[in-house]
């Protein structure tokens, strides 16, 4: 007799989650190593950025325009006297000392508000002739003007270490000064694919032969987590085949096998795991596509089986794969986010099953509408590759009209 896993559980989606999260918030990333900034967009960071000054440094114009004192501006129109000019770049220095009552400074966008003044009246609210300045609308305190420290001050934090850097982040640490940044190693990922049937995409397959699509869908979504995919050889429906490859693949930092994990005679996967003493944290979740889906962990490692139909496989990384790889790429963990469209078309189903089904979001700004893609099942790659997202059908609905809000994932 063969070792069997513990009693099959079949979770909720949410429990499924729940159960990889709990798992993910207590694993620790790799190494740290340093990337340029140049680089550095998509890795995780592993060292908060702080700010080495105020933000901004000095009293910034934010307008074309101005600087003067609001209090001058009560009864419109009203003439000032221009004494200077200030540009950005101007040395502090060289600001005028004082912007005194029924004075001016013609100012730009970017420079230094001079002492005295207290607000930016912007150049299309004034005329001007020789030195003399005519504004034809009044302004509040501090209106146009940034005062000095008020977006940040020195020993801020700017950044947070387990963020992805996007370029928002990278132009932060831009305006820091950093030319590199620390990060985390990307975690390494084996990428497992089995069946009799599936044959590497080099070979031109037989009548009864399928190409293996799923080791490279899996490799491109483990590479934009931020990891990186090691793919092993297709494994046999066969034991010995099987655990040999298994046991290559718990080397790497976490196991994605695609396939194997149904009811057939020849689902070996999880008998196999068995062997190499796996605890098994769920061997199913309610939902379409990607209901066989598998979690656990041998030999210290993590370990994912994902059904072997290729929506369903891109699915359930998406669902439960992905957050602990987020995890060991030393990101903090990220909820699943969810926008909401209004369907096309009414949608039936059977209870019982959280779905996550192919769709088209289309339309622009409020006029966002959904509709199913219109699937032959999880296998359908077809469907998947005409749609942008996923429509998210909670269990409990038979029917949906057209016209509800429903949650939608985008891809
Ligand atoms: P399984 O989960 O092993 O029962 O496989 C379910 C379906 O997915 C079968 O039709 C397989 O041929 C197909 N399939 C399994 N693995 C792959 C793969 N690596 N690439 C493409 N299709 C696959
Ligand atoms: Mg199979």
């Amino acid at each position: 007799m063969v070792a069997v896993p513990q009693p099959p559980s079949i979770l909720t989606f949410e429990e499924a989650r729940a159960a990889v999260e709990r798992c993910a918030v207590a694993v620790s990333p790799r190494e740290i190593e340093h990337v340029t900034l140049l680089s550095s967009a998509g890795w995780v960071l592993a060292r908060e950025v702080i700010a080495d000054r105020d933000f901004p440094p000095f009293r910034r114009a934010m307008r074309d325009g101005y600087a003067v004192r609001a209090a001058d501006l009560e009864k419109l129109p009203v003439n000032l006297k221009v004494i200077g000019e200030i540009k950005a770049g101007a040395t502090l220095e060289a600001l005028p000392r004082e912007v005194g009552p029924g004075q001016a400074v013609a100012i730009m966008t970017g420079a230094p508000a001079p002492n005295g003044a207290d607000a930016v009246v912007m150049v299309e609210y004034t005329t001007s002739s020789g030195d003399v300045v005519t504004v034809n609308r009044g302004i509040a305190r501090g209106d146009n003007i940034v005062p000095a420290g008020s977006e940040a001050k020195p020993g801020q934090t700017l950044l947070r270490r387990g963020m992805r850097l996007d370029y928002a982040a990278v132009g932060i640490a831009a305006s820091v000064g950093l030319d590199s940044v620390a990060v985390y190693q990307r975690p390494e990922v084996a990428i497992l694919s089995t069946g009799d049937e599936i044959v590497d995409i080099s070979v031109q397959p037989g009548a009864h032969q399928i190409r293996n699509s799923n080791s490279y869908s899996l490799a491109a979504q483990v590479q934009a987590a931020g990891a990186i995919p090691k793919i092993l050889a297709i494994a046999r429906d066969e034991r010995t085949h099987l655990r040999a490859l298994m046991e290559e693949g718990l080397r790497s930092d976490l196991l994605l096998l695609s396939g194997g994990v149904s009811m057939g005679k020849y689902d070996l996967v999880e008998q196999v795991l068995g062997e190499f003493g796996a605890e098994f944290f769920f061997t199913g979740a309610q939902i379409q596509p990607g209901r066989p889906v598998v979690f656990g962990r041998a030999r210290d490692r993590y370990f994912f089986g994902l059904p072997g139909n290729p929506i369903s496989t891109m699915v359930t990384f998406e669902l439960f794969a992905r957050p602990m790889l987020e995890a060991l790429a030393g990101m903090k963990s990220q909820p699943l986010r969810f926008l909401h469209a209004r369907l096309k078309q009414e949608i039936t189903t059977k209870t019982g099953l959280k779905r996550f089904l192919p769709g088209v979001l289309s339309g622009q700004l409020e006029g966002t509408e959904v509709e199913l893609a219109g699937w032959q099942g999880s296998g359908d790659v077809a469907a998947m590759a005409r749609s942008n997202c996923y429509v998210v059908i909670p269990p409990d609905r038979e029917k949906i009209a057209a016209g509800e809000w429903v949650a939608v994932m985008v891809r």
